[in-house]
This record gives structure tokens, C-alpha cells and sequence, in this order.
């Protein structure tokens, strides 16, 4: 047996121990050198040898509340020190007001609450549900879309990590609006919008009207691009699903809780769903918890039913109190407002007026605290910015102490809800002055 350190300090040890110990997702660990982070407030973290990062990224779009709001970190000490720990069989005060203060948000007619351990759990659980409620099996989701790592919300995912993963059944896919890499050749919102629908309808129909439990669909695709949907686009899908008996579930487990500048992301639209799966900035990550907010049709299908499925931390007490005290701190402090205002004065306007200096951006797309900037190398064939490039500007980034977020060729601008104007300002400058050293792809 080799001897452990009780303290590690300093980047170097941290990582030299991380390199030793740690294995970390959708990565060849060969090469890693993950940035040590020890510490945070607010928009910012730090290293541990006292470097201070502009967090554009919220680690995983998760910290909407930004990092160490005193109140969540207090509302979790003191449940802590009451009890830290309650199977989900039993009746608890935290569990249920956090459930109430999540279905205060919900449109009228969704009164209960299955908690997860996150994200994709809450996915896997409104699948089961969907299923269960029709007696059907199919799924309809999206090419670019990301729903989670587990069986059904992997298969159910539509990107790169989907394909080493397919192990569960009865999953379709179908291509969502995406003007910019319009899969549909339209030219105009109101094309794409038709023609995606169109398409949407036509493979529910070849796959078995019958047979379509439900359509899954991200609110707002995040990583796939922040690709905000067309007006009308989600209403029409509603319709689809009603057409064919099948249940809407969105997944607001990026989108939701002020990320793009509203309660839930579906509240900027004409929709309303059936199933409303939830996670990161609920609590923005603090204990890890997720789940699925059920329309009281669904949930009374379950009164006389017996629903197969269960969690040992479902609904844990730190999560729920987190929950309660971000709930209640996003509300009074207006954080949602704010995502809303920066995004509308600040990040919008200001990544526009990017996108006028630099050619290599090709798009920018977003809204609150949710944006994505299409970086490519000819804005004429739209060409997308070669891996090196986008390396370089990473690389970049961090040398001017901005934690960025990158995916593919797009650059995502994705703060916390909390960032103010000031901070606004100094990540769009490192961003200009990132793109103004690295030049055209
Ligand atoms: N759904 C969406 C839209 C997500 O962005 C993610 C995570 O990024 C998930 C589901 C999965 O959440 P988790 O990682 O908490 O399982």
C-alpha cells in the first residue's frame, strides 16, 4: 500500500494527483491536465496558486446562482446539522416545500415532483413515466440534443456520444430547426420551422403512430448550439404529439432555472408540456439532484399503479434545502431578471458588435445568460473553425483568465445568471482581444 498525503496544496500536487487517482468522463485520460480549482464567489474561481478565473462558463452551464451564494451554502449547513440523511419512503418537511416551490413555478396542473440524483435520471424517469401513461414504446428526440448519460437518455441523445452507447431500445431520431446548418434548405425562420415539423410528423407517422410514447425534446438544444427554436416550432410539436396521442416532454435541464432569462425556458413560448425534466440550475449544482415535474394526468395514472422506479437519494435533504434557499435567493434577489436584462443589453449587444470585427464569427444565437457564438472558417460556405483554432482560442481564453466553454467550433457564452455588467465587459474584451491575436481561422 503506498502512503496518501493528508493535504495536497499548490496546482502542481492537485494535479499530480488527480493525474494519479482521478478518471474523468468523455475523455482519453492520457492526455489530461485538468485545471485545479480550490476555490469561488460569485462569477469567479480560483486556483490554488491564487489565479483568478472570470467563470464563462458555469462549469457545466449548472451554476446559475454563481459560486458560493452564502445563502444556499448556509441552508445546507444547517440541514446538515439537522438531518443530513432520509430514505425517500418517508415524509419529509424539506423534501416536499423544495417540491412546492418547483410547482409554483410549473404552469396550473403540475402538482408533483419525482426527485433524481440529476439530470439524466430525471430523463430515464420521464421516458418511464411516458411509457407506463401510453402502453406505447417509441421515442422521438433530436439529432443534437443531449439528454443525458444513462440507458435511455444516452440513446435518446443525438450527438457523437450516443454511438458507443446504444444499448437501449425503441429510440428515434429526427432533425429540429437549425437555420444556420438548416437541414431542411430554408432560407427564412418561417421555412425551417414548417419543414422541420413536416418532417417531424411524417416520420411519427412511418414509425407507428401507435407506437410514439412521447416526444423528448430540449427546450432550447444547449449543447448542441443554444439553437432557440423558431416561433411556433414548439407549438406545432405540441400539436404533432396531441395529433398522435403521444406526451411532450421538455428537457429543462440546461435551459430552465434563468439560464435563458426565464423560470422555464418553455415560458418564452406558445407551449405547454407534459412532463418538465429539471436539474443543474435548480440548485446550480451544489448537491447533486435533479427530477421530473408531472402534469397531474400523468401523475394520477400512478395513484392506482404501482410506479416501477426509485432512487435511494431521491429527494435528499441537502438537495432539497439547496433547492428551497436557490429558489428562494433567485426570486428576491431578481437573478432571473438579471439573466434577462444582460442578456437583452450586455451579451447580445455586445457579441454582436464582436461578430462585426471578426469574420471568423459566422453566427451569434442566444438569450439571457445562454449564448453560443458559430465560429468558422468562411462565413460565405459557413465552414466551421478547424479543432486547432478553436484550441487556440481556448488556450487563449485562460491565459487572459476567462473559463471558457467550447464545444465543437462554437464558443459558448454562458456566465452566471448573477454576472454583472463589469464582468460582462471584461469577458467580451478577452474574448475580442482572443480573437484579435489568433486572427482568421
Ligand atoms: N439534459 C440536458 C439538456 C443536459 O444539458 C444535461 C447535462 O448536460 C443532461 C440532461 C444530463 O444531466 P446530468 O449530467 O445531471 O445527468
Amino acid at each position: 500500500m503506498s502512503t496518501v498525503e493528508d493535504t495536497l496544496t499548490g496546482n502542481a500536487a492537485i494535479s499530480h494527483a488527480d493525474r494519479t487517482a482521478v478518471f474523468h468522463s468523455w475523455s482519453a485520460q492520457g492526455a489530461l491536465n485538468p485545471l485545479p480549482i480550490v476555490g469561488g464567489s460569485g462569477s469567479f474561481v480560483w486556483d490554488a496558486d491564487g489565479r483568478r478565473y472570470l467563470d464563462f462558463s458555469s462549469q457545466l452551464v449548472n451554476v446559475n446562482i454563481g459560486h458560493q451564494h452564502p445563502r444556499v451554502v448556509r441552508a445546507i449547513q444547517e440541514q446538515a446539522a439537522i438531518l443530513t440523511t432520509i430514505a425517500p419512503a418517508h415524509a419529509n418537511a424539506t423534501r416536499a416545500q423544495a417540491a412546492r416551490k418547483i410547482t409554483a413555478l410549473a404552469p396550473d396542473g403540475f402538482s408533483k415532483v419525482f426527485f433524481t440524483n440529476g439530470g439524466a435520471d430525471a430523463n430515464e424517469n420521464a421516458i418511464r413515466m411516458a411509457r407506463l401513461f401510453t402502453g406505447r414504446d417509441k421515442v422521438i428526440s433530436r439529432y443534437r440534443s443531449y439528454h443525458g448519460n444513462t440507458g435511455a437518455a444516452i440513446v435518446a441523445t443525438g450527438d457523437w456520444r450516443r454511438v458507443p452507447n446504444e444499448y437501449a431500445r425503441g429510440h428515434v431520431h429526427v432533425f429540429g430547426p437549425y437555420l444556420y446548418r438548416s437541414e431542411f434548405w430554408a432560407e427564412t425562420p418561417e421555412q425551417e420551422c414548417e419543414r422541420a415539423l413536416h418532417h417531424l410528423e411524417r416520420v411519427v407517422q412511418a414509425e407507428g403512430p401507435d407506437s410514439i410514447a412521447a416526444i423528448l425534446l430540449e427546450t432550447v438544444p444547449g449543447t448542441a448550439g443554444v439553437l432557440t427554436p423558431p416561433p411556433g416550432y414548439l407549438a406545432g410539436v405540441r400539436e404533432i404529439a396531441d395529433r398522435y396521442g403521444a406526451l411532450l416532454i421538455l428537457d429543462e435541464v440546461m435551459a430552465g432555472f434563468g439560464r435563458t432569462g426565464e423560470w422555464f425556458a418553455f415560458d418564452a413560448f406558445d407551449v405547454r408540456p407534459d412532463l418538465i425534466t429539471f436539474a443543474k440550475g435548480v440548485n446550480s449544482g451544489y448537491v447533486p439532484v435533479g427530477g421530473v415535474v408531472i402534469s397531474d394526468a400523468v401523475a394520477q395514472h400512478f395513484d392506482e399503479r404501482v410506479f416501477p422506479g426509485g432512487l435511494t437519494y431521491s429527494g435528499h435533504p441537502l438537495a432539497a434545502a439547496s433547492i428551497i434557499a436557490t429558489l428562494d435567493a433567485m426570486a428576491e434577489e431578481g437573478i432571473v431578471a438579471n439573466a434577462k436584462r444582460i442578456g437583452a443589453d450586455a451579451l447580445g449587444p455586445q457579441l454582436r458588435s464582436l461578430a462585426d470585427r471578426h469574420p471568423v464569427i459566422g453566427e451569434v444565437r442566444g438569450s439571457g445568460v445562454f449564448w453560443a457564438l458559430e465560429l468558422v472558417a468562411d462565413r460565405g460556405t459557413r465552414e466551421p473553425a478547424a479543432p486547432g483554432y478553436m484550441q487556440r482560442l481556448k488556450s487563449g481564453l485562460l491565459g487572459r483568465g476567462i473559463l471558457p466553454f467550447v464545444v465543437d467550433n462554437r464558443l459558448h457564452v454562458v456566465p452566471p445568471a448573477v454576472v454583472t455588467d463589469e464582468e460582462v465587459a471584461e469577458g467580451v474584451a478577452a474574448i475580442d482581444a482572443t480573437l484579435t491575436e489568433i486572427g482568421p481561422s
